[in-house]
């Protein structure tokens, strides 16, 4: 390859983190994110093998990403993920290597992906309540995500991070008992505010739970300062508990925005890059690398895109537009 420089875009900000979605299906068809039925899914032959998917990361490898995680949809839903795991390890030694499950195969799957060389995995779990996760998820299986999460503690896997949306009328007071347990079990837990990604365009700003506000409920009960030290490009704002008990994490992409410091692209599972996730345009590896394209082509072509990267999102704005994709497609 001949331009081996890192992946920079227009603001000065430098790609480290890609995200590679592995497919759109999805187990649960949580509220926030996609209607009860009718989801169209990706064609079989429009998903990347796990050879061409390995052959991009390389690329992105050489040009200076340090970490790589699996995601989707339900990234454990996709045939032989260990195997993907091994051929991305094996791209380079010491590869930050993590995967957002809803944890729901993790049973089966844990000490697989950990001997395949996986490093890190982060859990989504919106409630502690199995009736309303049922009501969430639109499947009855919260003690699976529950045994997942022990299946994950007990090959291994720390620190072990826990995803939650809070929604409005749904689990808005589920706060401070999510921080309480997480606390008790010694997970992470990082409370990512709702986003206009869902396929149903129900979002709306009322329906969504602010940093703030869940900040607020957890520090009446325990106390809390700011993790001094943390990397500016994770998306997560730490606090640790003031007593030494651990750390609890905002996303707040929604009301304190942190698109200055991103430093991550979206490779959805047709092979499509997304320099933002709420980008309106997508950048075609797929039909790139099964026309022929080079190594050096194709890392032009990443150049290219990068150096686009949308500044920030719109959220906030009157011009904001809601992608087409939704989040499972997109790859969160
Ligand atoms: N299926 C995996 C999981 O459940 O973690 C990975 C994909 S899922 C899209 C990744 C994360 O995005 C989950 O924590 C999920 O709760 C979150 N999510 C989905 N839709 C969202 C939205 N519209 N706004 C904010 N977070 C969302």
């Amino acid at each position: 390859m001949t331009n081996i420089q890192p992946l920079t875009d227009t603001q000065g900000r430098v790609v480290r983190d890609l995200r590679i979605s592995v497919t759109d299906r999805c187990n649960l068809r949580c509220v926030y994110c996609m209607p009860a039925e009718g989801m169209a899914w990706l064609p079989k032959d429009d998903l990347l093998t796990y050879e061409e998917i390995a052959r991009f990361a390389r690329v992105c490898l050489d040009l200076g990403v340090t970490g790589i995680r699996l995601t989707g949809g339900e990234p454990t839903v996709r045939a032989d993920l260990p195997v993907l795991v091994r051929m991305l390890n094996a791209l380079k030694p010491g590869l930050d290597l993590s995967i957002t499950t809803n944890g729901l195969k993790l049973v089966a799957m844990a000490e697989d992906l950990r001997d395949a060389g996986l490093k890190r995995v982060n859990v989504s779990l919106d409630t502690l309540d199995p009736k309303r996760f049922h009501q969430i998820a639109r499947r009855d299986r919260f003690h699976e995500v529950i045994a997942g999460l022990e299946a994950a503690r007990r090959v291994g896997f720390a620190p072990i991070k826990v995803n939650a949306v809070l929604m409005r009328g749904f689990n808005e007071d589920e706060a401070l008992p999510l921080a309480r347990w997480g606390r008790d079990q010694g997970y992470e837990v990082r409370f990512i505010e709702w986003m206009p990604l869902d396929f149903q365009h129900t979002w709306s700003r009322e329906k969504l739970v602010p940093a703030a506000e869940i900040l607020a409920q957890i520090a009446a009960e325990f106390p809390l300062e700011p993790t001094r030290g943390t990397d500016p490009s994770a998306p997560a704002t730490l606090y640790s508990y003031q007593d030494g008990r651990g750390r609890v994490g905002v996303i707040a992409s929604v009301t304190r925005p942190f698109c200055g410091h991103c430093d991550r692209i979206r490779l959805t599972a047709d092979g499509q890059i997304r320099t933002c996730l709420f980008s309106l345009k997508e950048y075609d590896f797929r039909n790139a690398m099964r026309g022929g394209a080079s190594d050096g082509e194709i890392a032009a072509l990443l150049h290219a895109a990068v150096w686009r990267k949308e500044p920030g999102h719109l959220i906030n704005s009157p011009f904001f537009k809601q992608p087409e994709r939704g989040m499972s497609a997109i790859g969160g």
